[in-house]
């Protein structure tokens, strides 16, 4: 031990994530589109927001999409422009972030939570099908770290019941199920720009994308104050625009977005190469999904320790999420109790999200993999009482 720490003593740094290793390949483009935009202040609703959403659309594989100002709204105005509202119930996954239960919520419906798979962790389609009641109006599945759900048994379970998909793809920009993109995959999908995400802006932004022409005029008109045509306001819409600075930055980073996540999908190859056999459980994905690997998440029953670990060798890791959704003080209304989702919870004691984008590099990643190689065998000889955990690994990465 004592002979590791000397030789650490200028041990690397590997941030979680790196936005400004990112900004330097692009540095000169964002400053030259940004300055345009500025110069002709064209700042609401400008050419680049209906350049940006005809360009995602077909980065999607989809028609049309609505540029709004955060993931949460789109998912909101998604569930509104479908009539979503007071009485209905949508279902969708407790192990999320909280936003996709919140726009729920915004939109006057209620939240219906169900457990995940433990091998994707994204939603678990027999719990779907046993919490659907006469007012359930929409499933609202999460394509969570970037895998996308088990679509096609959610497609049929919609199908047979008259649901609404809203596609919860604000980890999975890219991602593809048999085939086709997220975003393509229900009624209508969300993303977020969030600064961090796949395709982040440099602020807030969301996306609505569909295929349904009548959703999508609608959504342009939710979005920006319920008008047809200047001051003529059909119903009480609201002001969740898509910025033109945004959407001109965000023109540029999506010419580089499946450069980006081919890197993304080389690191996590190269994370579960190192990783196998080192006593943690490797993510996995859906039959017939490509991931876009927005987080690279491992399960630890010694999470806590190992992650203290990984931050005094320099090594940023995240927990995505520590306290899942039907336990936050925020939905204690909907009266949910501990137990009532047994994989949502020991994801929730477990996951630990790895260092992940593109920029990362091979040497940082076997960093990451022989610090927790040895700390976990380390760990096994102090503490005779804890079993080996099962592994599981995954070749379609
Ligand atoms: C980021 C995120 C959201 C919300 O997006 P914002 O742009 O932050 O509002 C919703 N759902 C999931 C799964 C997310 O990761």
């Amino acid at each position: 031990m004592s002979t590791q720490m000397v030789m650490h003593s200028k041990q690397p740094q590997v941030p979680f994530v790196d936005l400004a290793a990112q900004y330097r390949t692009i540095a000169e483009e964002i400053s030259e589109t940004t300055s345009r935009v500025i110069q002709e202040a064209d700042f609401i609703l400008g050419r680049e927001v209906s350049l940006f959403e005809e360009e995602f659309a077909a980065f999607c594989e989809a028609k049309y999409a609505v540029g709004v100002d955060s993931g949460t709204s789109a998912l909101e105005l998604a569930l509104r422009a479908y009539d979503i509202g007071p009485g209905d119930e949508v279902i969708t996954a407790a192990n999320s972030f909280i936003a996709s239960a919140l726009a729920i919520s915004h939109a006057g419906a209620t939240p219906v939570l169900v457990d995940v798979d433990p091998y994707t962790h994204t939603m678990d389609v027999m719990a779907i099908e046993s919490s659907i009641t006469p007012r359930t109006k929409a499933v609202l599945p999460v394509h969570l770290y970037g895998h996308p759900a088990h679509m096609d048994p959610i497609r049929q379970l919609a199908d047979k019941h008259g649901l609404v998909i809203i596609e919860d793809a604000c980890q999975a920009h890219g991602a593809r199920y048999k085939g086709k993109r997220t975003g393509s995959l229900g009624h209508a999908a969300a993303f977020s720009f969030y600064p961090g995400k796949n395709l982040g802006a440099y602020g807030d932004g969301g996306i609505v994308v569909t295929n349904d022409r009548g959703i999508a005029k609608r959504l342009e008109m939710l979005r920006n104050y319920g008008q047809k045509e200047k001051y003529q306001h059909l119903f009480r819409g609201y002001n969740r625009r898509l910025d033109t600075l945004q959407a001109a930055v965000l023109r540029v980073k999506l010419k580089y977005l499946e450069k980006w996540n081919a890197a993304r999908r080389w690191n996590a190859v190269l994370y579960h190469k190192s990783l196998e056999g080192r006593g943690v459980v490797l993510p996995g994905e859906a039959g017939g999904a490509e991931s876009v690997w927005h987080l690279y998440v491992i399960r630890s029953e010694r999470r806590d320790m190992l992650r203290e670990h990984l931050i005094s060798r320099g090594i940023s890791a995240g927990i995505h999420y520590p306290i899942p959704i039907h336990l936050q003080p925020a939905y204690r209304d909907l009266g949910y109790k501990r137990g009532d989702f047994p994989v949502t919870e020991s994801c929730a004691q477990q996951v630990l999200s790895l260092p992940m984008y593109a920029e990362i590099t091979q040497s940082q990643i076997e960093y990451v993999a022989n610090t927790i190689g040895s700390f976990l065998s380390a760990g096994q000889d102090s503490q005779p009482g804890s079993k080996p955990l099962g592994k599981r690994t995954n070749a379609s990465a």
